[in-house]
């Protein structure tokens, strides 16, 4: 069987992308190593511009029916106080969403396969089959341990940060930056919390709060890397340590109930890759990946997938060359790439807040409106040139 593309892990990168393209009528088969329902040690916070193509893809609904509440307001605090409010509406978009990893994923697989995807499921991919300098094919152990192999036109890598893919057709990565950040997190019951908590903190470190799944809130704490091993010596007291210099949220986190393990990294470094070749493309943390501070990987995976749904109907139909249409795309993607990719190293780095930043902060401390607006600057539901004739 010749497939027209198979792509290579079924999360948030590869799911959506194998059901767009099953949606118009191509031939997918997507192929993950996990099986699902299966979570993962990764994110949850979708921006608004992510939820956006859970909505254009008529996957919103299901998010939400998973018992996933939308976070419509949100708290922001530098170490000076917090900001709290709405940020504007953002294309009729009623909020982010954090859902948990095993509910998304399995939600999106879900709707690849309904669209006619082919899903091989604990299928771990072992090398790319060649013709000359083209990726042909894949070559995988499937679920019983036989070796097999299956032919296609284009191999997607969607598989993540030590993505099979990227290393065998030896993409170049570009402006990679270590580990600057190290991060740990678990699940708290009895919050009553419905907003999106960032408390960035001149220690320095990073609290974050925010409703996920069955009336559960995911609390978070990212600390310099340089203290990786001093955090990992004791978890819960270096989680403590940073949540104390937040008493309110800290006694809230204490008079609720820990579900689940704590669970963290600090593997996370950040580069971009070279994005496409002639018979491959890379998605998601295969193509790129960023410090997760800023909570963009998600919403850039959905990007990914929307775009290069598009570049290879554009090649795989024939209304252009398959290897231009690839080639643009590529150039694209890391284009699109930079200026969520060089946020994050930033704040990944816990610059402090500039002297103009605090005095703007402030000065809207008492006008609502204004922190409304102010807080959807930093989740892009507002522009600068609005937001300035607004406190003006
Ligand atoms: C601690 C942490 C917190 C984060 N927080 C956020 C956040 O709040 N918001 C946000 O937007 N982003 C966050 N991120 C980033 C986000 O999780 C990633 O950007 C996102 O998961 C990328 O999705 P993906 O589909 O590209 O890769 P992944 O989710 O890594 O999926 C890759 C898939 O490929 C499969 N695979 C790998 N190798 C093979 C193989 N050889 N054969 C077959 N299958 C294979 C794997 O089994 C896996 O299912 C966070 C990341 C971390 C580490």
């Amino acid at each position: 069987m010749m497939y027209d593309v198979i792509v290579v892990g079924a999360r948030c990168a590869g799911s959506p992308l194998a059901m767009l393209l099953a949606r118009k009528g191509y031939r997918v088969a997507l192929v993950d190593r996990a099986t699902f329902p299966s979570d993962v040690p990764h994110g949850h916070v979708i921006l608004y511009r992510g939820v956006r193509f859970l909505r254009d893809w008529g996957l919103l609904e299901r998010v939400e029916r998973s018992n996933c509440p939308p976070i419509r307001r949100h708290t922001f605090d530098l170490g000076d106080f917090p900001l709290s409010g709405f940020p504007p509406a953002y294309d009729g978009i009623p909020g982010e969403l954090a859902p948990r990893r095993y509910a998304l994923d399995k939600l999106l697989v879900d709707a690849a396969v309904e669209a006619g995807a082919e899903l091989r499921e604990g299928c771990a991919v072992e090398s790319l089959l060649w013709e000359g300098d083209r990726v042909t094919g894949i070559r995988y152990q499937t679920p019983t341990g036989a070796v097999a192999e299956e032919h296609t036109r284009v191999v997607v890598g969607a598989d993540g940060r030590h993505s099979r893919v990227a290393r065998a057709v030896s993409a170049t990565p570009y402006r990679e930056r270590p580990s600057l950040t190290c991060g740990y997190y678990s699940y708290w019951n009895g919050l009553a919390s419905d907003d999106l908590e960032v408390h960035i903190l001149p220690r320095p470190a990073l609290a974050l709060a925010f409703p996920t799944n069955d009336n559960l809130t995911c609390v978070a704490v990212q600390w310099p890397v340089a203290e990786f091993h001093a955090v990992r010596a004791n978890i819960e007291k270096a989680f403590f340590a940073v949540l104390d210099l937040i008493p309110s949220l800290a006694a809230r986190v204490r008079a609720g109930g820990r579900e689940e393990r704590f669970r963290g990294t600090a593997d996370l470094l950040s580069y971009i890759r070279q994005a496409s070749g002639p018979g491959w493309a890379l998605v998601g943390d295969a193509g790129a990946h960023k410090d997760p501070l800023l909570a963009t990987g998600i919403s850039d995976a959905f990007n990914d997938a929307a775009t290069l749904a598009e570049a290879l109907d554009s090649g795989l139909s024939g209304r252009e060359p398959l290897d231009a249409s690839l080639a643009a795309w590529g150039r694209q993607r890391g284009a699109t790439i930079l200026p969520s990719y060089e946020s994050s190293c930033l704040a990944a780095s816990f610059p402090p807040p500039s002297p103009e930043l605090l005095r703007l902060r402030a000065a809207i401390r008492r006008n609502q409106a204004a922190i409304d607006a102010f807080l959807g600057l930093g989740r892009g539901t507002m522009t600068d040139e609005v937001f300035t004739r607004l406190v003006a």
